[in-house]
């Protein structure tokens, strides 16, 4: 009873429409799409769908010369972004819950990672609004050479549904720490807990113009945001097809900024003299956190021939632990895929992984007849040439392989055509610290 309450709050306060100038507008076009909720598959609303243009032109009048927002002392900006954090802090409750709701993630993970992760990254960020410097530079003869920093201007962003709010956040904080404006699209399949932050944005005091928020599809609002002349720089987290295509729009229209975040292969390598039980939880983790739809998870886990077999043994007890259920129900810890398409991707490759040759060692089937959820599967014996070893899977699909030699294991762990993380499992602290500089990936855990 108590959840329906919240939900009629909610709703009450979540307008499923155009957030442009701090004001909900139908769409122009009078188009609509539904946002189901992938454990059940209900539709939970229909949301208007994007006026990006009238977006843009909101965000670029917020921060002419003189605006409002133009003239904020840095500092009024750092709070402001603390007033929101202290807003997303308020409705944590209703935020998680909308969160589970459109994307199928477990409540207790929304709660406490999604929610927590999304209120410190507005502090992290509203701290910065005014520690940012330029330098003075001693240059030769009689002239003298200061450098600020100025904001880019109109920013777009293009966000996926694995983790809506939190990316919402990493997109936001930075650039309204900096003074820029912004338009951002949420991922179709996730657009009200977005959404739901615009009425906080609202109710914080920021000007209108300064966060404009338009739901809609890729080939559409995304590819409208990247090819646009009055938006100044795009930053993109999704799949590496269409950040290649966001590249090539901005190239084409203005030359605008781009900063992409993509997808990933990621290898840990655990050695023999690693705690083995630790690396057992924590490489699981990667692999199924978030039903496996991380661009960030374990894929691909080298284990030291000496240990392999009881790794593997260890990491199937482990398997059985994880409880399936409504994600709504905080004993849950493994909800449904987001949709079909990722669902039906999913299945393929592990059909794949079967008929290559890796051995299914638990899971490997979906659960039940017409549900998008998939049961934690994890596949030994992976050799490097499967399609299961090179494509993300971006479901919860953990692949196991074998290594003899160090210096082969870190070969094969930087053969991929990604490069976002890596892990490194061993007590060893030299070891730790050469195999971190041999692995070719952005971040080493
Ligand atoms: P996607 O890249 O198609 O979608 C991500 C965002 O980009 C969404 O907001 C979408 O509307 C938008 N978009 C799609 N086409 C666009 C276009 N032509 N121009 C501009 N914007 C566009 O990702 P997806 O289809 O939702 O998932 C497919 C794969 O992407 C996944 O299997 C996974 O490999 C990867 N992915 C990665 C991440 C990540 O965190 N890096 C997140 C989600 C998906």
């Amino acid at each position: 009873a108590s959840r329906k309450h919240l939900l009629s709050l909610c709703f009450s306060n979540t307008f499923p429409q155009i957030f442009i100038n701090n004001e909900w507008l139908p769409s122009c076009s009078g188009r609509t799409f539904p946002t189901i909720n992938p454990a059940t598959g209900v539709k939970i609303c229909d949301v208007e769908e994007d006026d990006v243009d009238e977006a843009v032109q909101a965000a670029k009048a917020a921060r002419k010369r003189g605006s409002p927002w133009r003239r904020m002392d840095a500092s009024s900006r750092g709070s402001l972004l603390h007033k929101l954090a202290d807003l997303v802090e308020r409705d944590r409750l209703l935020l998680a819950t909308l969160e589970t709701m459109d994307t199928g993630k477990p409540f207790l993970q929304s709660f406490f990672i999604d929610l927590e992760g999304s209120i410190k990254t507005l502090r992290y960020y509203a701290g910065w609004a005014d520690k940012i410097h330029g330098k003075s530079l001693h240059i030769d003869e009689s002239f003298m050479c200061l450098t600020k920093h100025e904001p880019v201007g109109v920013c777009g962003a293009i966000i996926p549904w694995n983790f809506p709010l939190l990316m919402f956040m990493w997109k936001i904080a930075p650039a309204l720490s900096c003074g820029n404006t912004v338009v951002i699209k949420p991922a179709e399949q996730t657009p009200l807990t977005a959404l739901h932050v615009g009425s906080l944005i609202k109710e914080a005091g920021f000007p209108p113009g300064v966060v404009n928020i338009v739901p809609g599809f890729g080939p559409t609002a995304g590819a409208a945001i990247a090819s646009h002349m009055d938006i100044d720089k795009v930053a993109f987290t999704g799949s590496t097809e269409v950040g290649q295509l966001i590249k090539e729009a901005a190239a084409k229209s203005n030359l605008k900024r781009v900063t992409l975040e993509l997808g990933g292969k990621n290898p840990c390598i655990v050695f023999a003299d690693c705690d083995l039980q630790l690396a057992v939880e924590e490489t699981q983790k990667g692999a199924f956190y978030n039903q496996g739809q991380c661009c960030t998870a374990a894929s691909r886990v080298f284990v030291e021939e000496s240990i392999y077999e009881e790794f593997v043994r260890r990491s199937i007890e482990n398997a059985k632990k994880i409880v399936i259920g409504d994600p709504l129900d905080p004993r849950t810890s493994h909800g449904p895929q987001i949709d079909q398409q990722q669902f039906d991707k999913i299945m393929d490759l592990i059909e794949s992984g079967k008929k290559e040759g890796a051995k299914l060692e638990y899971g490997g089937l979906a659960v039940g007849e017409k549900s998008l959820f998939v049961h934690p599967t994890i596949f030994s014996g992976v050799k490097d040439h499967m399609r299961i070893a090179k494509e993300e899977i971006f479901g919860p699909v953990q692949c196991i392989f074998s290594f003899k030699s160090h210096e082969k294991a870190v070969e094969r762990a930087n053969t991929s055509q990604y490069g976002l993380v890596s892990a490194v499992f061993t007590t060893s602290m030299d070891r730790a610290l050469s195999v971190s500089a041999a692995l070719e990936t952005g971040t080493v855990w």
